[in-house]
Formats: C-alpha cells, sequence, structure tokens
C-alpha cells in the first residue's frame, strides 16, 4: 500500500514495482505457502476450474500483493486491484464484478475495511458467480439477478480478527505471511541489488537485512536510500562503513528501528512511566492513530520484547529501557 513508510520516508512505489518479483519462483522465502499455492494452482488448473478464493493475512510488505500479482501470472490469467477502504457500498463492487472473466483474479487489498453491506454482497458473488442489480429506483426498481464469470477473489488483511467468520469461511485457502529469516532477507537484498545494478559486498547485504525488521518491504526501501547515499557520497561503491553511515543518518538503529518505532518507547518510557498505559492513550501521545500503531509499530515491538501487552495496557520491558539507554524505574515494594 501507498504512503509514507514506518521510517517516515515516502514509499517508492515505481520502485517497488521494478523489485517486485514477477513469478512465483523468483520469490524468496515462504516456501509452505508457494508449495501448497502451487498444488492448488496445478489441481484448479487439472480441472479447468477457477482456483478457489484465497486470503492472505499478516503484517504489512511481506507479500500480500506480491503474491496478489504473481498468482494470477501462474494461472495465466488477468487481475483487478481494488482496495477495501475505496469499496464503500456495493455499487463500488460492481465494476469490478461485471469485469472479470473466466477465471480471472479480483484482488481486494485491506479487505478487513469493507463494510457489511460489502461484505453481504460479495457472499452470493464469492459463492454461486451471481449477483444482484438494482435498476431504476423508487417504486420503479426492480432486481436484476445477473450471472457473472467464474473468478478467484483474493482478498489481503493485516487484520485477520477484524473478518467476519461467515465472510473467512467463505476462502478455501487461508495464508499467514509470517516474518522473513535473516538469511532469507539478505538472499531478498542481494537480488535486489543486482535488479538495480549497484556492487553491494556481503557485510553491507547483513546490515541492510538484519536492520529491516525481517520486512522485504523495508529491506527495500532501506537499499534503495543506501543507494542514493552510494551515489551521492561514494560513487556508488557500498561497503559496511557506508552502509551503517546511511542507515543512520535516517534514524535506522541497529535492532531496525525507526524514529517513530523508537518514539513510541520513548512515549511509553517517559510519559508513561513504563506502562502500563493503553493504545489510544500512547496514540493520542504521539499524535498518530492506533491503527497505525497497532498495525505497523506494535507487532515488530512485541516480536522484539521491547513491549510487552498485559489486560492493564502496554508495558516497556527491561530490554527497552536498555536499548534506548535509560534507567529502569526503581522497583517498589
Ligand atoms: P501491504 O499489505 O502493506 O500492501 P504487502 O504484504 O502486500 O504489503 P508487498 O507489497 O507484496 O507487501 O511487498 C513489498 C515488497 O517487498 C515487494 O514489492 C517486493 O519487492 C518485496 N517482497 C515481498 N515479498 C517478497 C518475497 N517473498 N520475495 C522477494 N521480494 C518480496
Amino acid at each position: 500500500s501507498a504512503g509514507v513508510g514506518g521510517d517516515g520516508m515516502p514509499d517508492r512505489p515505481d520502485q517497488d514495482v521494478r523489485l517486485r518479483p514477477r513469478r512465483m519462483d523468483e520469490m524468496v522465502g515462504q516456501r509452505d505457502v508457494i508449495e501448497r499455492l502451487k498444488i492448488a494452482i496445478d489441481a484448479a488448473q487439472r480441472r479447468g476450474e477457477p482456483l478457489g478464493h484465497i486470503l492472505f493475512d499478516g503484517p504489512p510488505g511481506l507479500g500480500k500483493t506480491t503474491f496478489a500479482t504473481v498468482i494470477p501470472v501462474e494461472m495465466e490469467t488477468t487481475v483487478q486491484m481494488a482496495n477495501g477502504a475505496g469499496l464503500k457500498a456495493p455499487k463500488d463492487l460492481l465494476p469490478y464484478l461485471t469485469n472479470v472473466s473466466e477465471g480471472s483474479v479480483l484482488f481486494i487489498d485491506e479487505i478487513h475495511r469493507i463494510p457489511k453491506s460489502v461484505e453481504e454482497y460479495l457472499y452470493t458473488a464469492m459463492e454461486d458467480y451471481r449477483i444482484d442489480i438494482v435498476l431504476g429506483d423508487g417504486v420503479n426498481a426492480r432486481t436484476l439477478n445477473y450471472e457473472i464469470k467464474p473468478f478467484t477473489l483474493i482478498g489481503a488483511t493485516t487484520r485477520a480478527g477484524m473478518l467476519s467468520a461467515p465472510l473467512r469461511d467463505r476462502f478455501q485457502i487461508r495464508e499467514h505471511l509470517g516474518w522473513y529469516s535473516q538469511q532469507d532477507l539478505c538472499q531478498i537484498v542481494q537480488l535486489n541489488s543486482k535488479k538495480l545494478g549497484l556492487d553491494v559486498d556481503p557485510q553491507s547485504e547483513k546490515i541492510v537485512a538484519s536492520r529491516s525488521r525481517s520486512t522485504p518491504r523495508l529491506a527495500n526501501n532501506r537499499l534503495l536510500w543506501v543507494r542514493d547515499y552510494a551515489q551521492s557520497k561514494a560513487e556508488g561503491k557500498v561497503d559496511a562503513g557506508l552502509t551503517t553511515a546511511a542507515l543512520d543518518m535516517i534514524g535506522i538503529d541497529p535492532l531496525g528501528l525507526d524514529r517513530q518505532d523508537r518514539n513510541y518507547l520513548e512515549t511509553l518510557i517517559r510519559v508513561f512511566v513504563g506502562g502500563p498505559a493503553g493504545l489510544e492513550a500512547i496514540a493520542h501521545t504521539m499524535n498518530v492513530s492506533s491503527d497505525t500503531l497497532e498495525d505497523e509499530v506494535e507487532p515488530f515491538l512485541l516480536r522484539s520484547e521491547l513491549i510487552v501487552r498485559t489486560r492493564r495496557g502496554r508495558i516497556a520491558t527491561a530490554k527497552a529501557f536498555e536499548h534506548l539507554k535509560l534507567a529502569p524505574p526503581e522497583a517498589t515494594g
């Protein structure tokens, strides 16, 4: 999705498209997901049927959109891209649904954002490949039940828990995308350096990978910045010293935290004395939306054991105090 990346630098969609794998075999990691999808694709092709509907969930930047673009390539079909935030009423779905061709893919990113009315409209489309179209209005309105071509819906969400059970159950294939290993990220950095025609030594690949929070999109963004920095400061040659200096300059620390992540920890520690503090309170203090914090900031802080979530709120761990070089509050009692 577009917007400003967690590191405060604008995403670069043009570059993103260039670095995005075009075929499933070019994808790194997620081996078990890829194996299962290949079997499902193969079986669907043998039966001459459209692939079952697929739901991807997981934190941003782990490859949901990439899967939605490579699957249609494997199926030798076309894809239409939509975003749940733009589907406010059933009529917003109509152009897509009436446009599907036999076996083609409709991708809905952020599918948890569609309202109930749109969700219900999708049910019969997904299940029976039929939709109701209302013609005219008022007393003259009549409903036409219209047949559409059998298609595959691919939904993506950062919040599987927010989908209603009836919608979730209509996806035959559900895959969770997890974090990437250091090794996978190194491989992505290496492949993408080649695509960019950039001369990067193995040590620098490791530094970029280890500061990318197990997330391919961040590895790409960091690499693009290192490239800019190298081109302007070192005639394009990338070594460990340069890579570290480049990433330090934009506030990416050795754990891979960016300014916003550290700002979160500092708020929790300084303003709320380490917590427990409620998500909304932290979000208000930082002046960012609680959704952003919950989707984009907290997952990595939780995974890094820098914060814990309790029923009373978020708490900074000893590791967080240490990382920010702040003294933990004195133990009481
Ligand atoms: P969002 O939900 O925020 O849109 P996403 O999960 O859809 O995020 P993508 O846009 O698919 O994430 O991935 C971001 C970028 O990371 C891609 O453009 C691609 O370059 C890279 N990437 C993602 N997954 C892989 C992978 N498995 N192998 C290689 N590169 C990958």
